[in-house]
């Protein structure tokens, strides 16, 4: 892959700007080959169904590119650590010859973004972040925002709070009005594990449901597929839960994760869940397990979380 750009569109009338990015983790190829997908889609649609109409405009961006030509999570650092307001002021003020891997891959995205910002007549912007993980299940990541909350709800994938306390640098915790000029709702979606074909499917899915979500598409023009395929999926697990434990792990090569966890698994306080540094970890908690890191790179060992009533939400 050579461009950043996976695509670009333009609907007859206006809309808000909307930022799609994928693959900020090189070994996430899911996400980078639905918006292929989709962009094609859009082409296609309004040649096979003259009522289509789409509304503002959207961008579909590789977050790492480097990282994802050689098929690793990063290069240097993890790029969805790096997007605090400190650290994309300090890479505004660098010449890209002083920058290299990620730096250099956030710079590139700050600049292509940034043109848009300047150019559009929307007054508002959304950014839906694809990933997959190295366990089973799909959910949403939502900021504590009531819209990205709504969204991901209506995206049909359970929905993660909390996640963003415990860590920092994230898109999602940039993309706001203070940092982009225009009133931002961002929103993360997990589409399953990295190298599951059906993760393609699953972030399609996930970006049409977001779609017609945020009104951009039309409900009438959105197939039912799209809903079954994440309903299904999430029939059986919580619809909102709320993340109060993370794991920290400094030596990713001294972590071995047990076999067989999957996202949503229901933990007991004493349950072993890993090996550290050739000491037990057990589950410090009763609670809902989420990304079991089973990769080589990253430095979550794991979430714990609690599940939350919907009508505090709706
Ligand atoms: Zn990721």
């Amino acid at each position: 892959m050579e461009n950043r750009i996976i695509g670009k569109y333009k609907g007859t009338t206006d809309g808000p700007l909307v930022v799609i990015t994928a693959g900020m983790h090189g070994n996430e190829p899911a996400g980078v080959k639905a918006l292929g997908l989709l962009f094609k889609m859009l082409e296609v649609e309004p040649v096979t169904n003259p009522e289509f109409t789409y509304k503002g405009e959207i961008i579909g961006l590789v977050g790492n590119l480097k990282a994802y030509n050689k098929g690793v999570r990063y290069i240097s650092k993890d790029i969805n650590r790096c997007w605090s307001s400190e650290h994309i002021h300090f890479l505004k003020t660098q010449n890209n010859s002083e920058l290299q891997d990620e730096d250099l891959e956030i710079k590139d995205m700050l600049d292509i973004i940034g043109t848009e910002l300047a150019t559009t007549k929307s007054k508002k912007l959304y950014l839906l972040d694809l990933h997959t993980t190295s366990s089973e299940g799909i959910f949403c990541i939502s900021t504590n925002e009531a819209e990205s909350i709504r969204i991901a709800y209506e995206i049909h994938a359970p929905v993660i709070l909390g996640l963003l306390y415990g860590i920092s640098g994230t898109t999602l915790h940039y993309f706001q009005e203070e940092n982009t000029g225009l009133p931002t709702t961002a929103i993360a979606f997990e589409g399953g594990h990295h190298d599951d074909p059906l993760s393609v499917n699953r972030c399609i899915a996930a970006t049409i449901n977001f779609m017609r979500s945020i009104g951009v598409i039309e409900a009438h023009d959105v197939s039912y597929k799209h809903d079954e395929i994440l309903k299904n999926l999430s029939e059986t697990l919580p619809k909102i839960v709320e993340v109060f434990y993370r794991y920290q792990v400094d030596e990713n090569d001294k972590w071995e994760m047990k076999p067989g966890y999957r996202n949503f698994d229901k933990i007991q306080k004493g349950t072993l869940l890993a090996i550290y540094k050739d000491e037990p970890v057990y589950a410090p908690f009763d609670g809902i397990l989420l990304m079991p890191l089973y990769q080589k790179q990253g430095n979550d060992g794991f979430f714990i979380a609690k599940e939350h009533h919907v009508s505090d939400y709706k």
